[in-house]
């Protein structure tokens, strides 16, 4: 299918999971294109995506500088602390804040505020990047000296797992911390958004409250 039969799909599915959930707004569908060339990229901004999401710092420039002006690019993956400064003033978003020292290293290389999503690993799999929900609090106090780091909000992904209602619980976990931050009115940590669902679980994380889902194979396809 194209692009753009892929995304009126999901954007079909999506309203009715927040239909469900009683939720009024959809979430932003970023278009991963990790796996893909520029003229796919190019195909989904045509269908009229305008969030895009790569992981890797060269994929990364090379889709931002070919596409037009007004596309939106997110950092999703995890970007070793010697190659912040080849990227970090080109993003809009960056999805994978996960340590003290990644922090230490964009609060030196920006020229300005990047807004950052606090990755968490809420299943906490030994293989995943992230910090756990217990540490949230912590992290984000020790956060309010970078003044190039504004907390827009709180990022997961969920483990490969057909079990719906534990990739449930955990969104609705990541929900309510999510709610739990915004509540504390911090001016370096709004924590308004919430970064969750890819191509197996982007109507589950609708439905628990996601303001933004990442969605690569099942929108632009994956090419090997
Ligand atoms: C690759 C990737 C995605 C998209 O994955 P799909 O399963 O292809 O939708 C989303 N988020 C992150 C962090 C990724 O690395």
């Amino acid at each position: 299918m194209n692009v753009q039969q892929n995304y009126d799909k999901i954007k079909t599915e999506l309203d009715t999971s927040i239909k469900k959930a009683g939720i009024s707004t959809q979430p932003n569908v970023i278009a991963v294109t990790k796996y893909v060339t520029i003229d796919r990229a190019n195909e989904a901004y045509d269908a009229g995506l305008r969030h895009f999401g790569e992981n890797r710092v060269e994929g990364f420039l090379a889709k931002q500088n070919a596409l037009p002006d007004d596309a939106v690019f997110h950092f999703i993956g995890t970007l070793q602390t010697r190659k912040v400064k080849e990227v970090i003033n080109q993003v809009d978003y960056f999805h994978a804040l996960d340590r003290l020292k990644l922090a230490k290293e964009i609060q030196k290389r920006a020229e300005h505020k990047v807004k950052c999503f606090v990755q968490v690993n809420v299943s906490e799999e030994e293989s995943k990047q992230g910090i756990t929900i217990n540490e949230i609090n912590d992290f984000i106090e020790a956060i309010k000296e970078y003044d190039n780091i504004e907390v827009v909000g709180l990022m997961t992904m969920a483990p490969l797992t057909g079990d719906v209602d534990y990739i449930r619980q955990l969104f609705n976990t990541l929900k309510e911390k999510q709610s739990e931050i915004q509540a504390l009115n911090l001016s370096y940590a709004p924590c308004t958004e919430l970064s969750m669902g890819m191509s197996n679980d982007y109507q589950l994380a609708a439905e628990a409250g996601a303001s933004f889902v990442r969605i690569g194979t099942k929108l632009v396809g994956k090419e090997e």
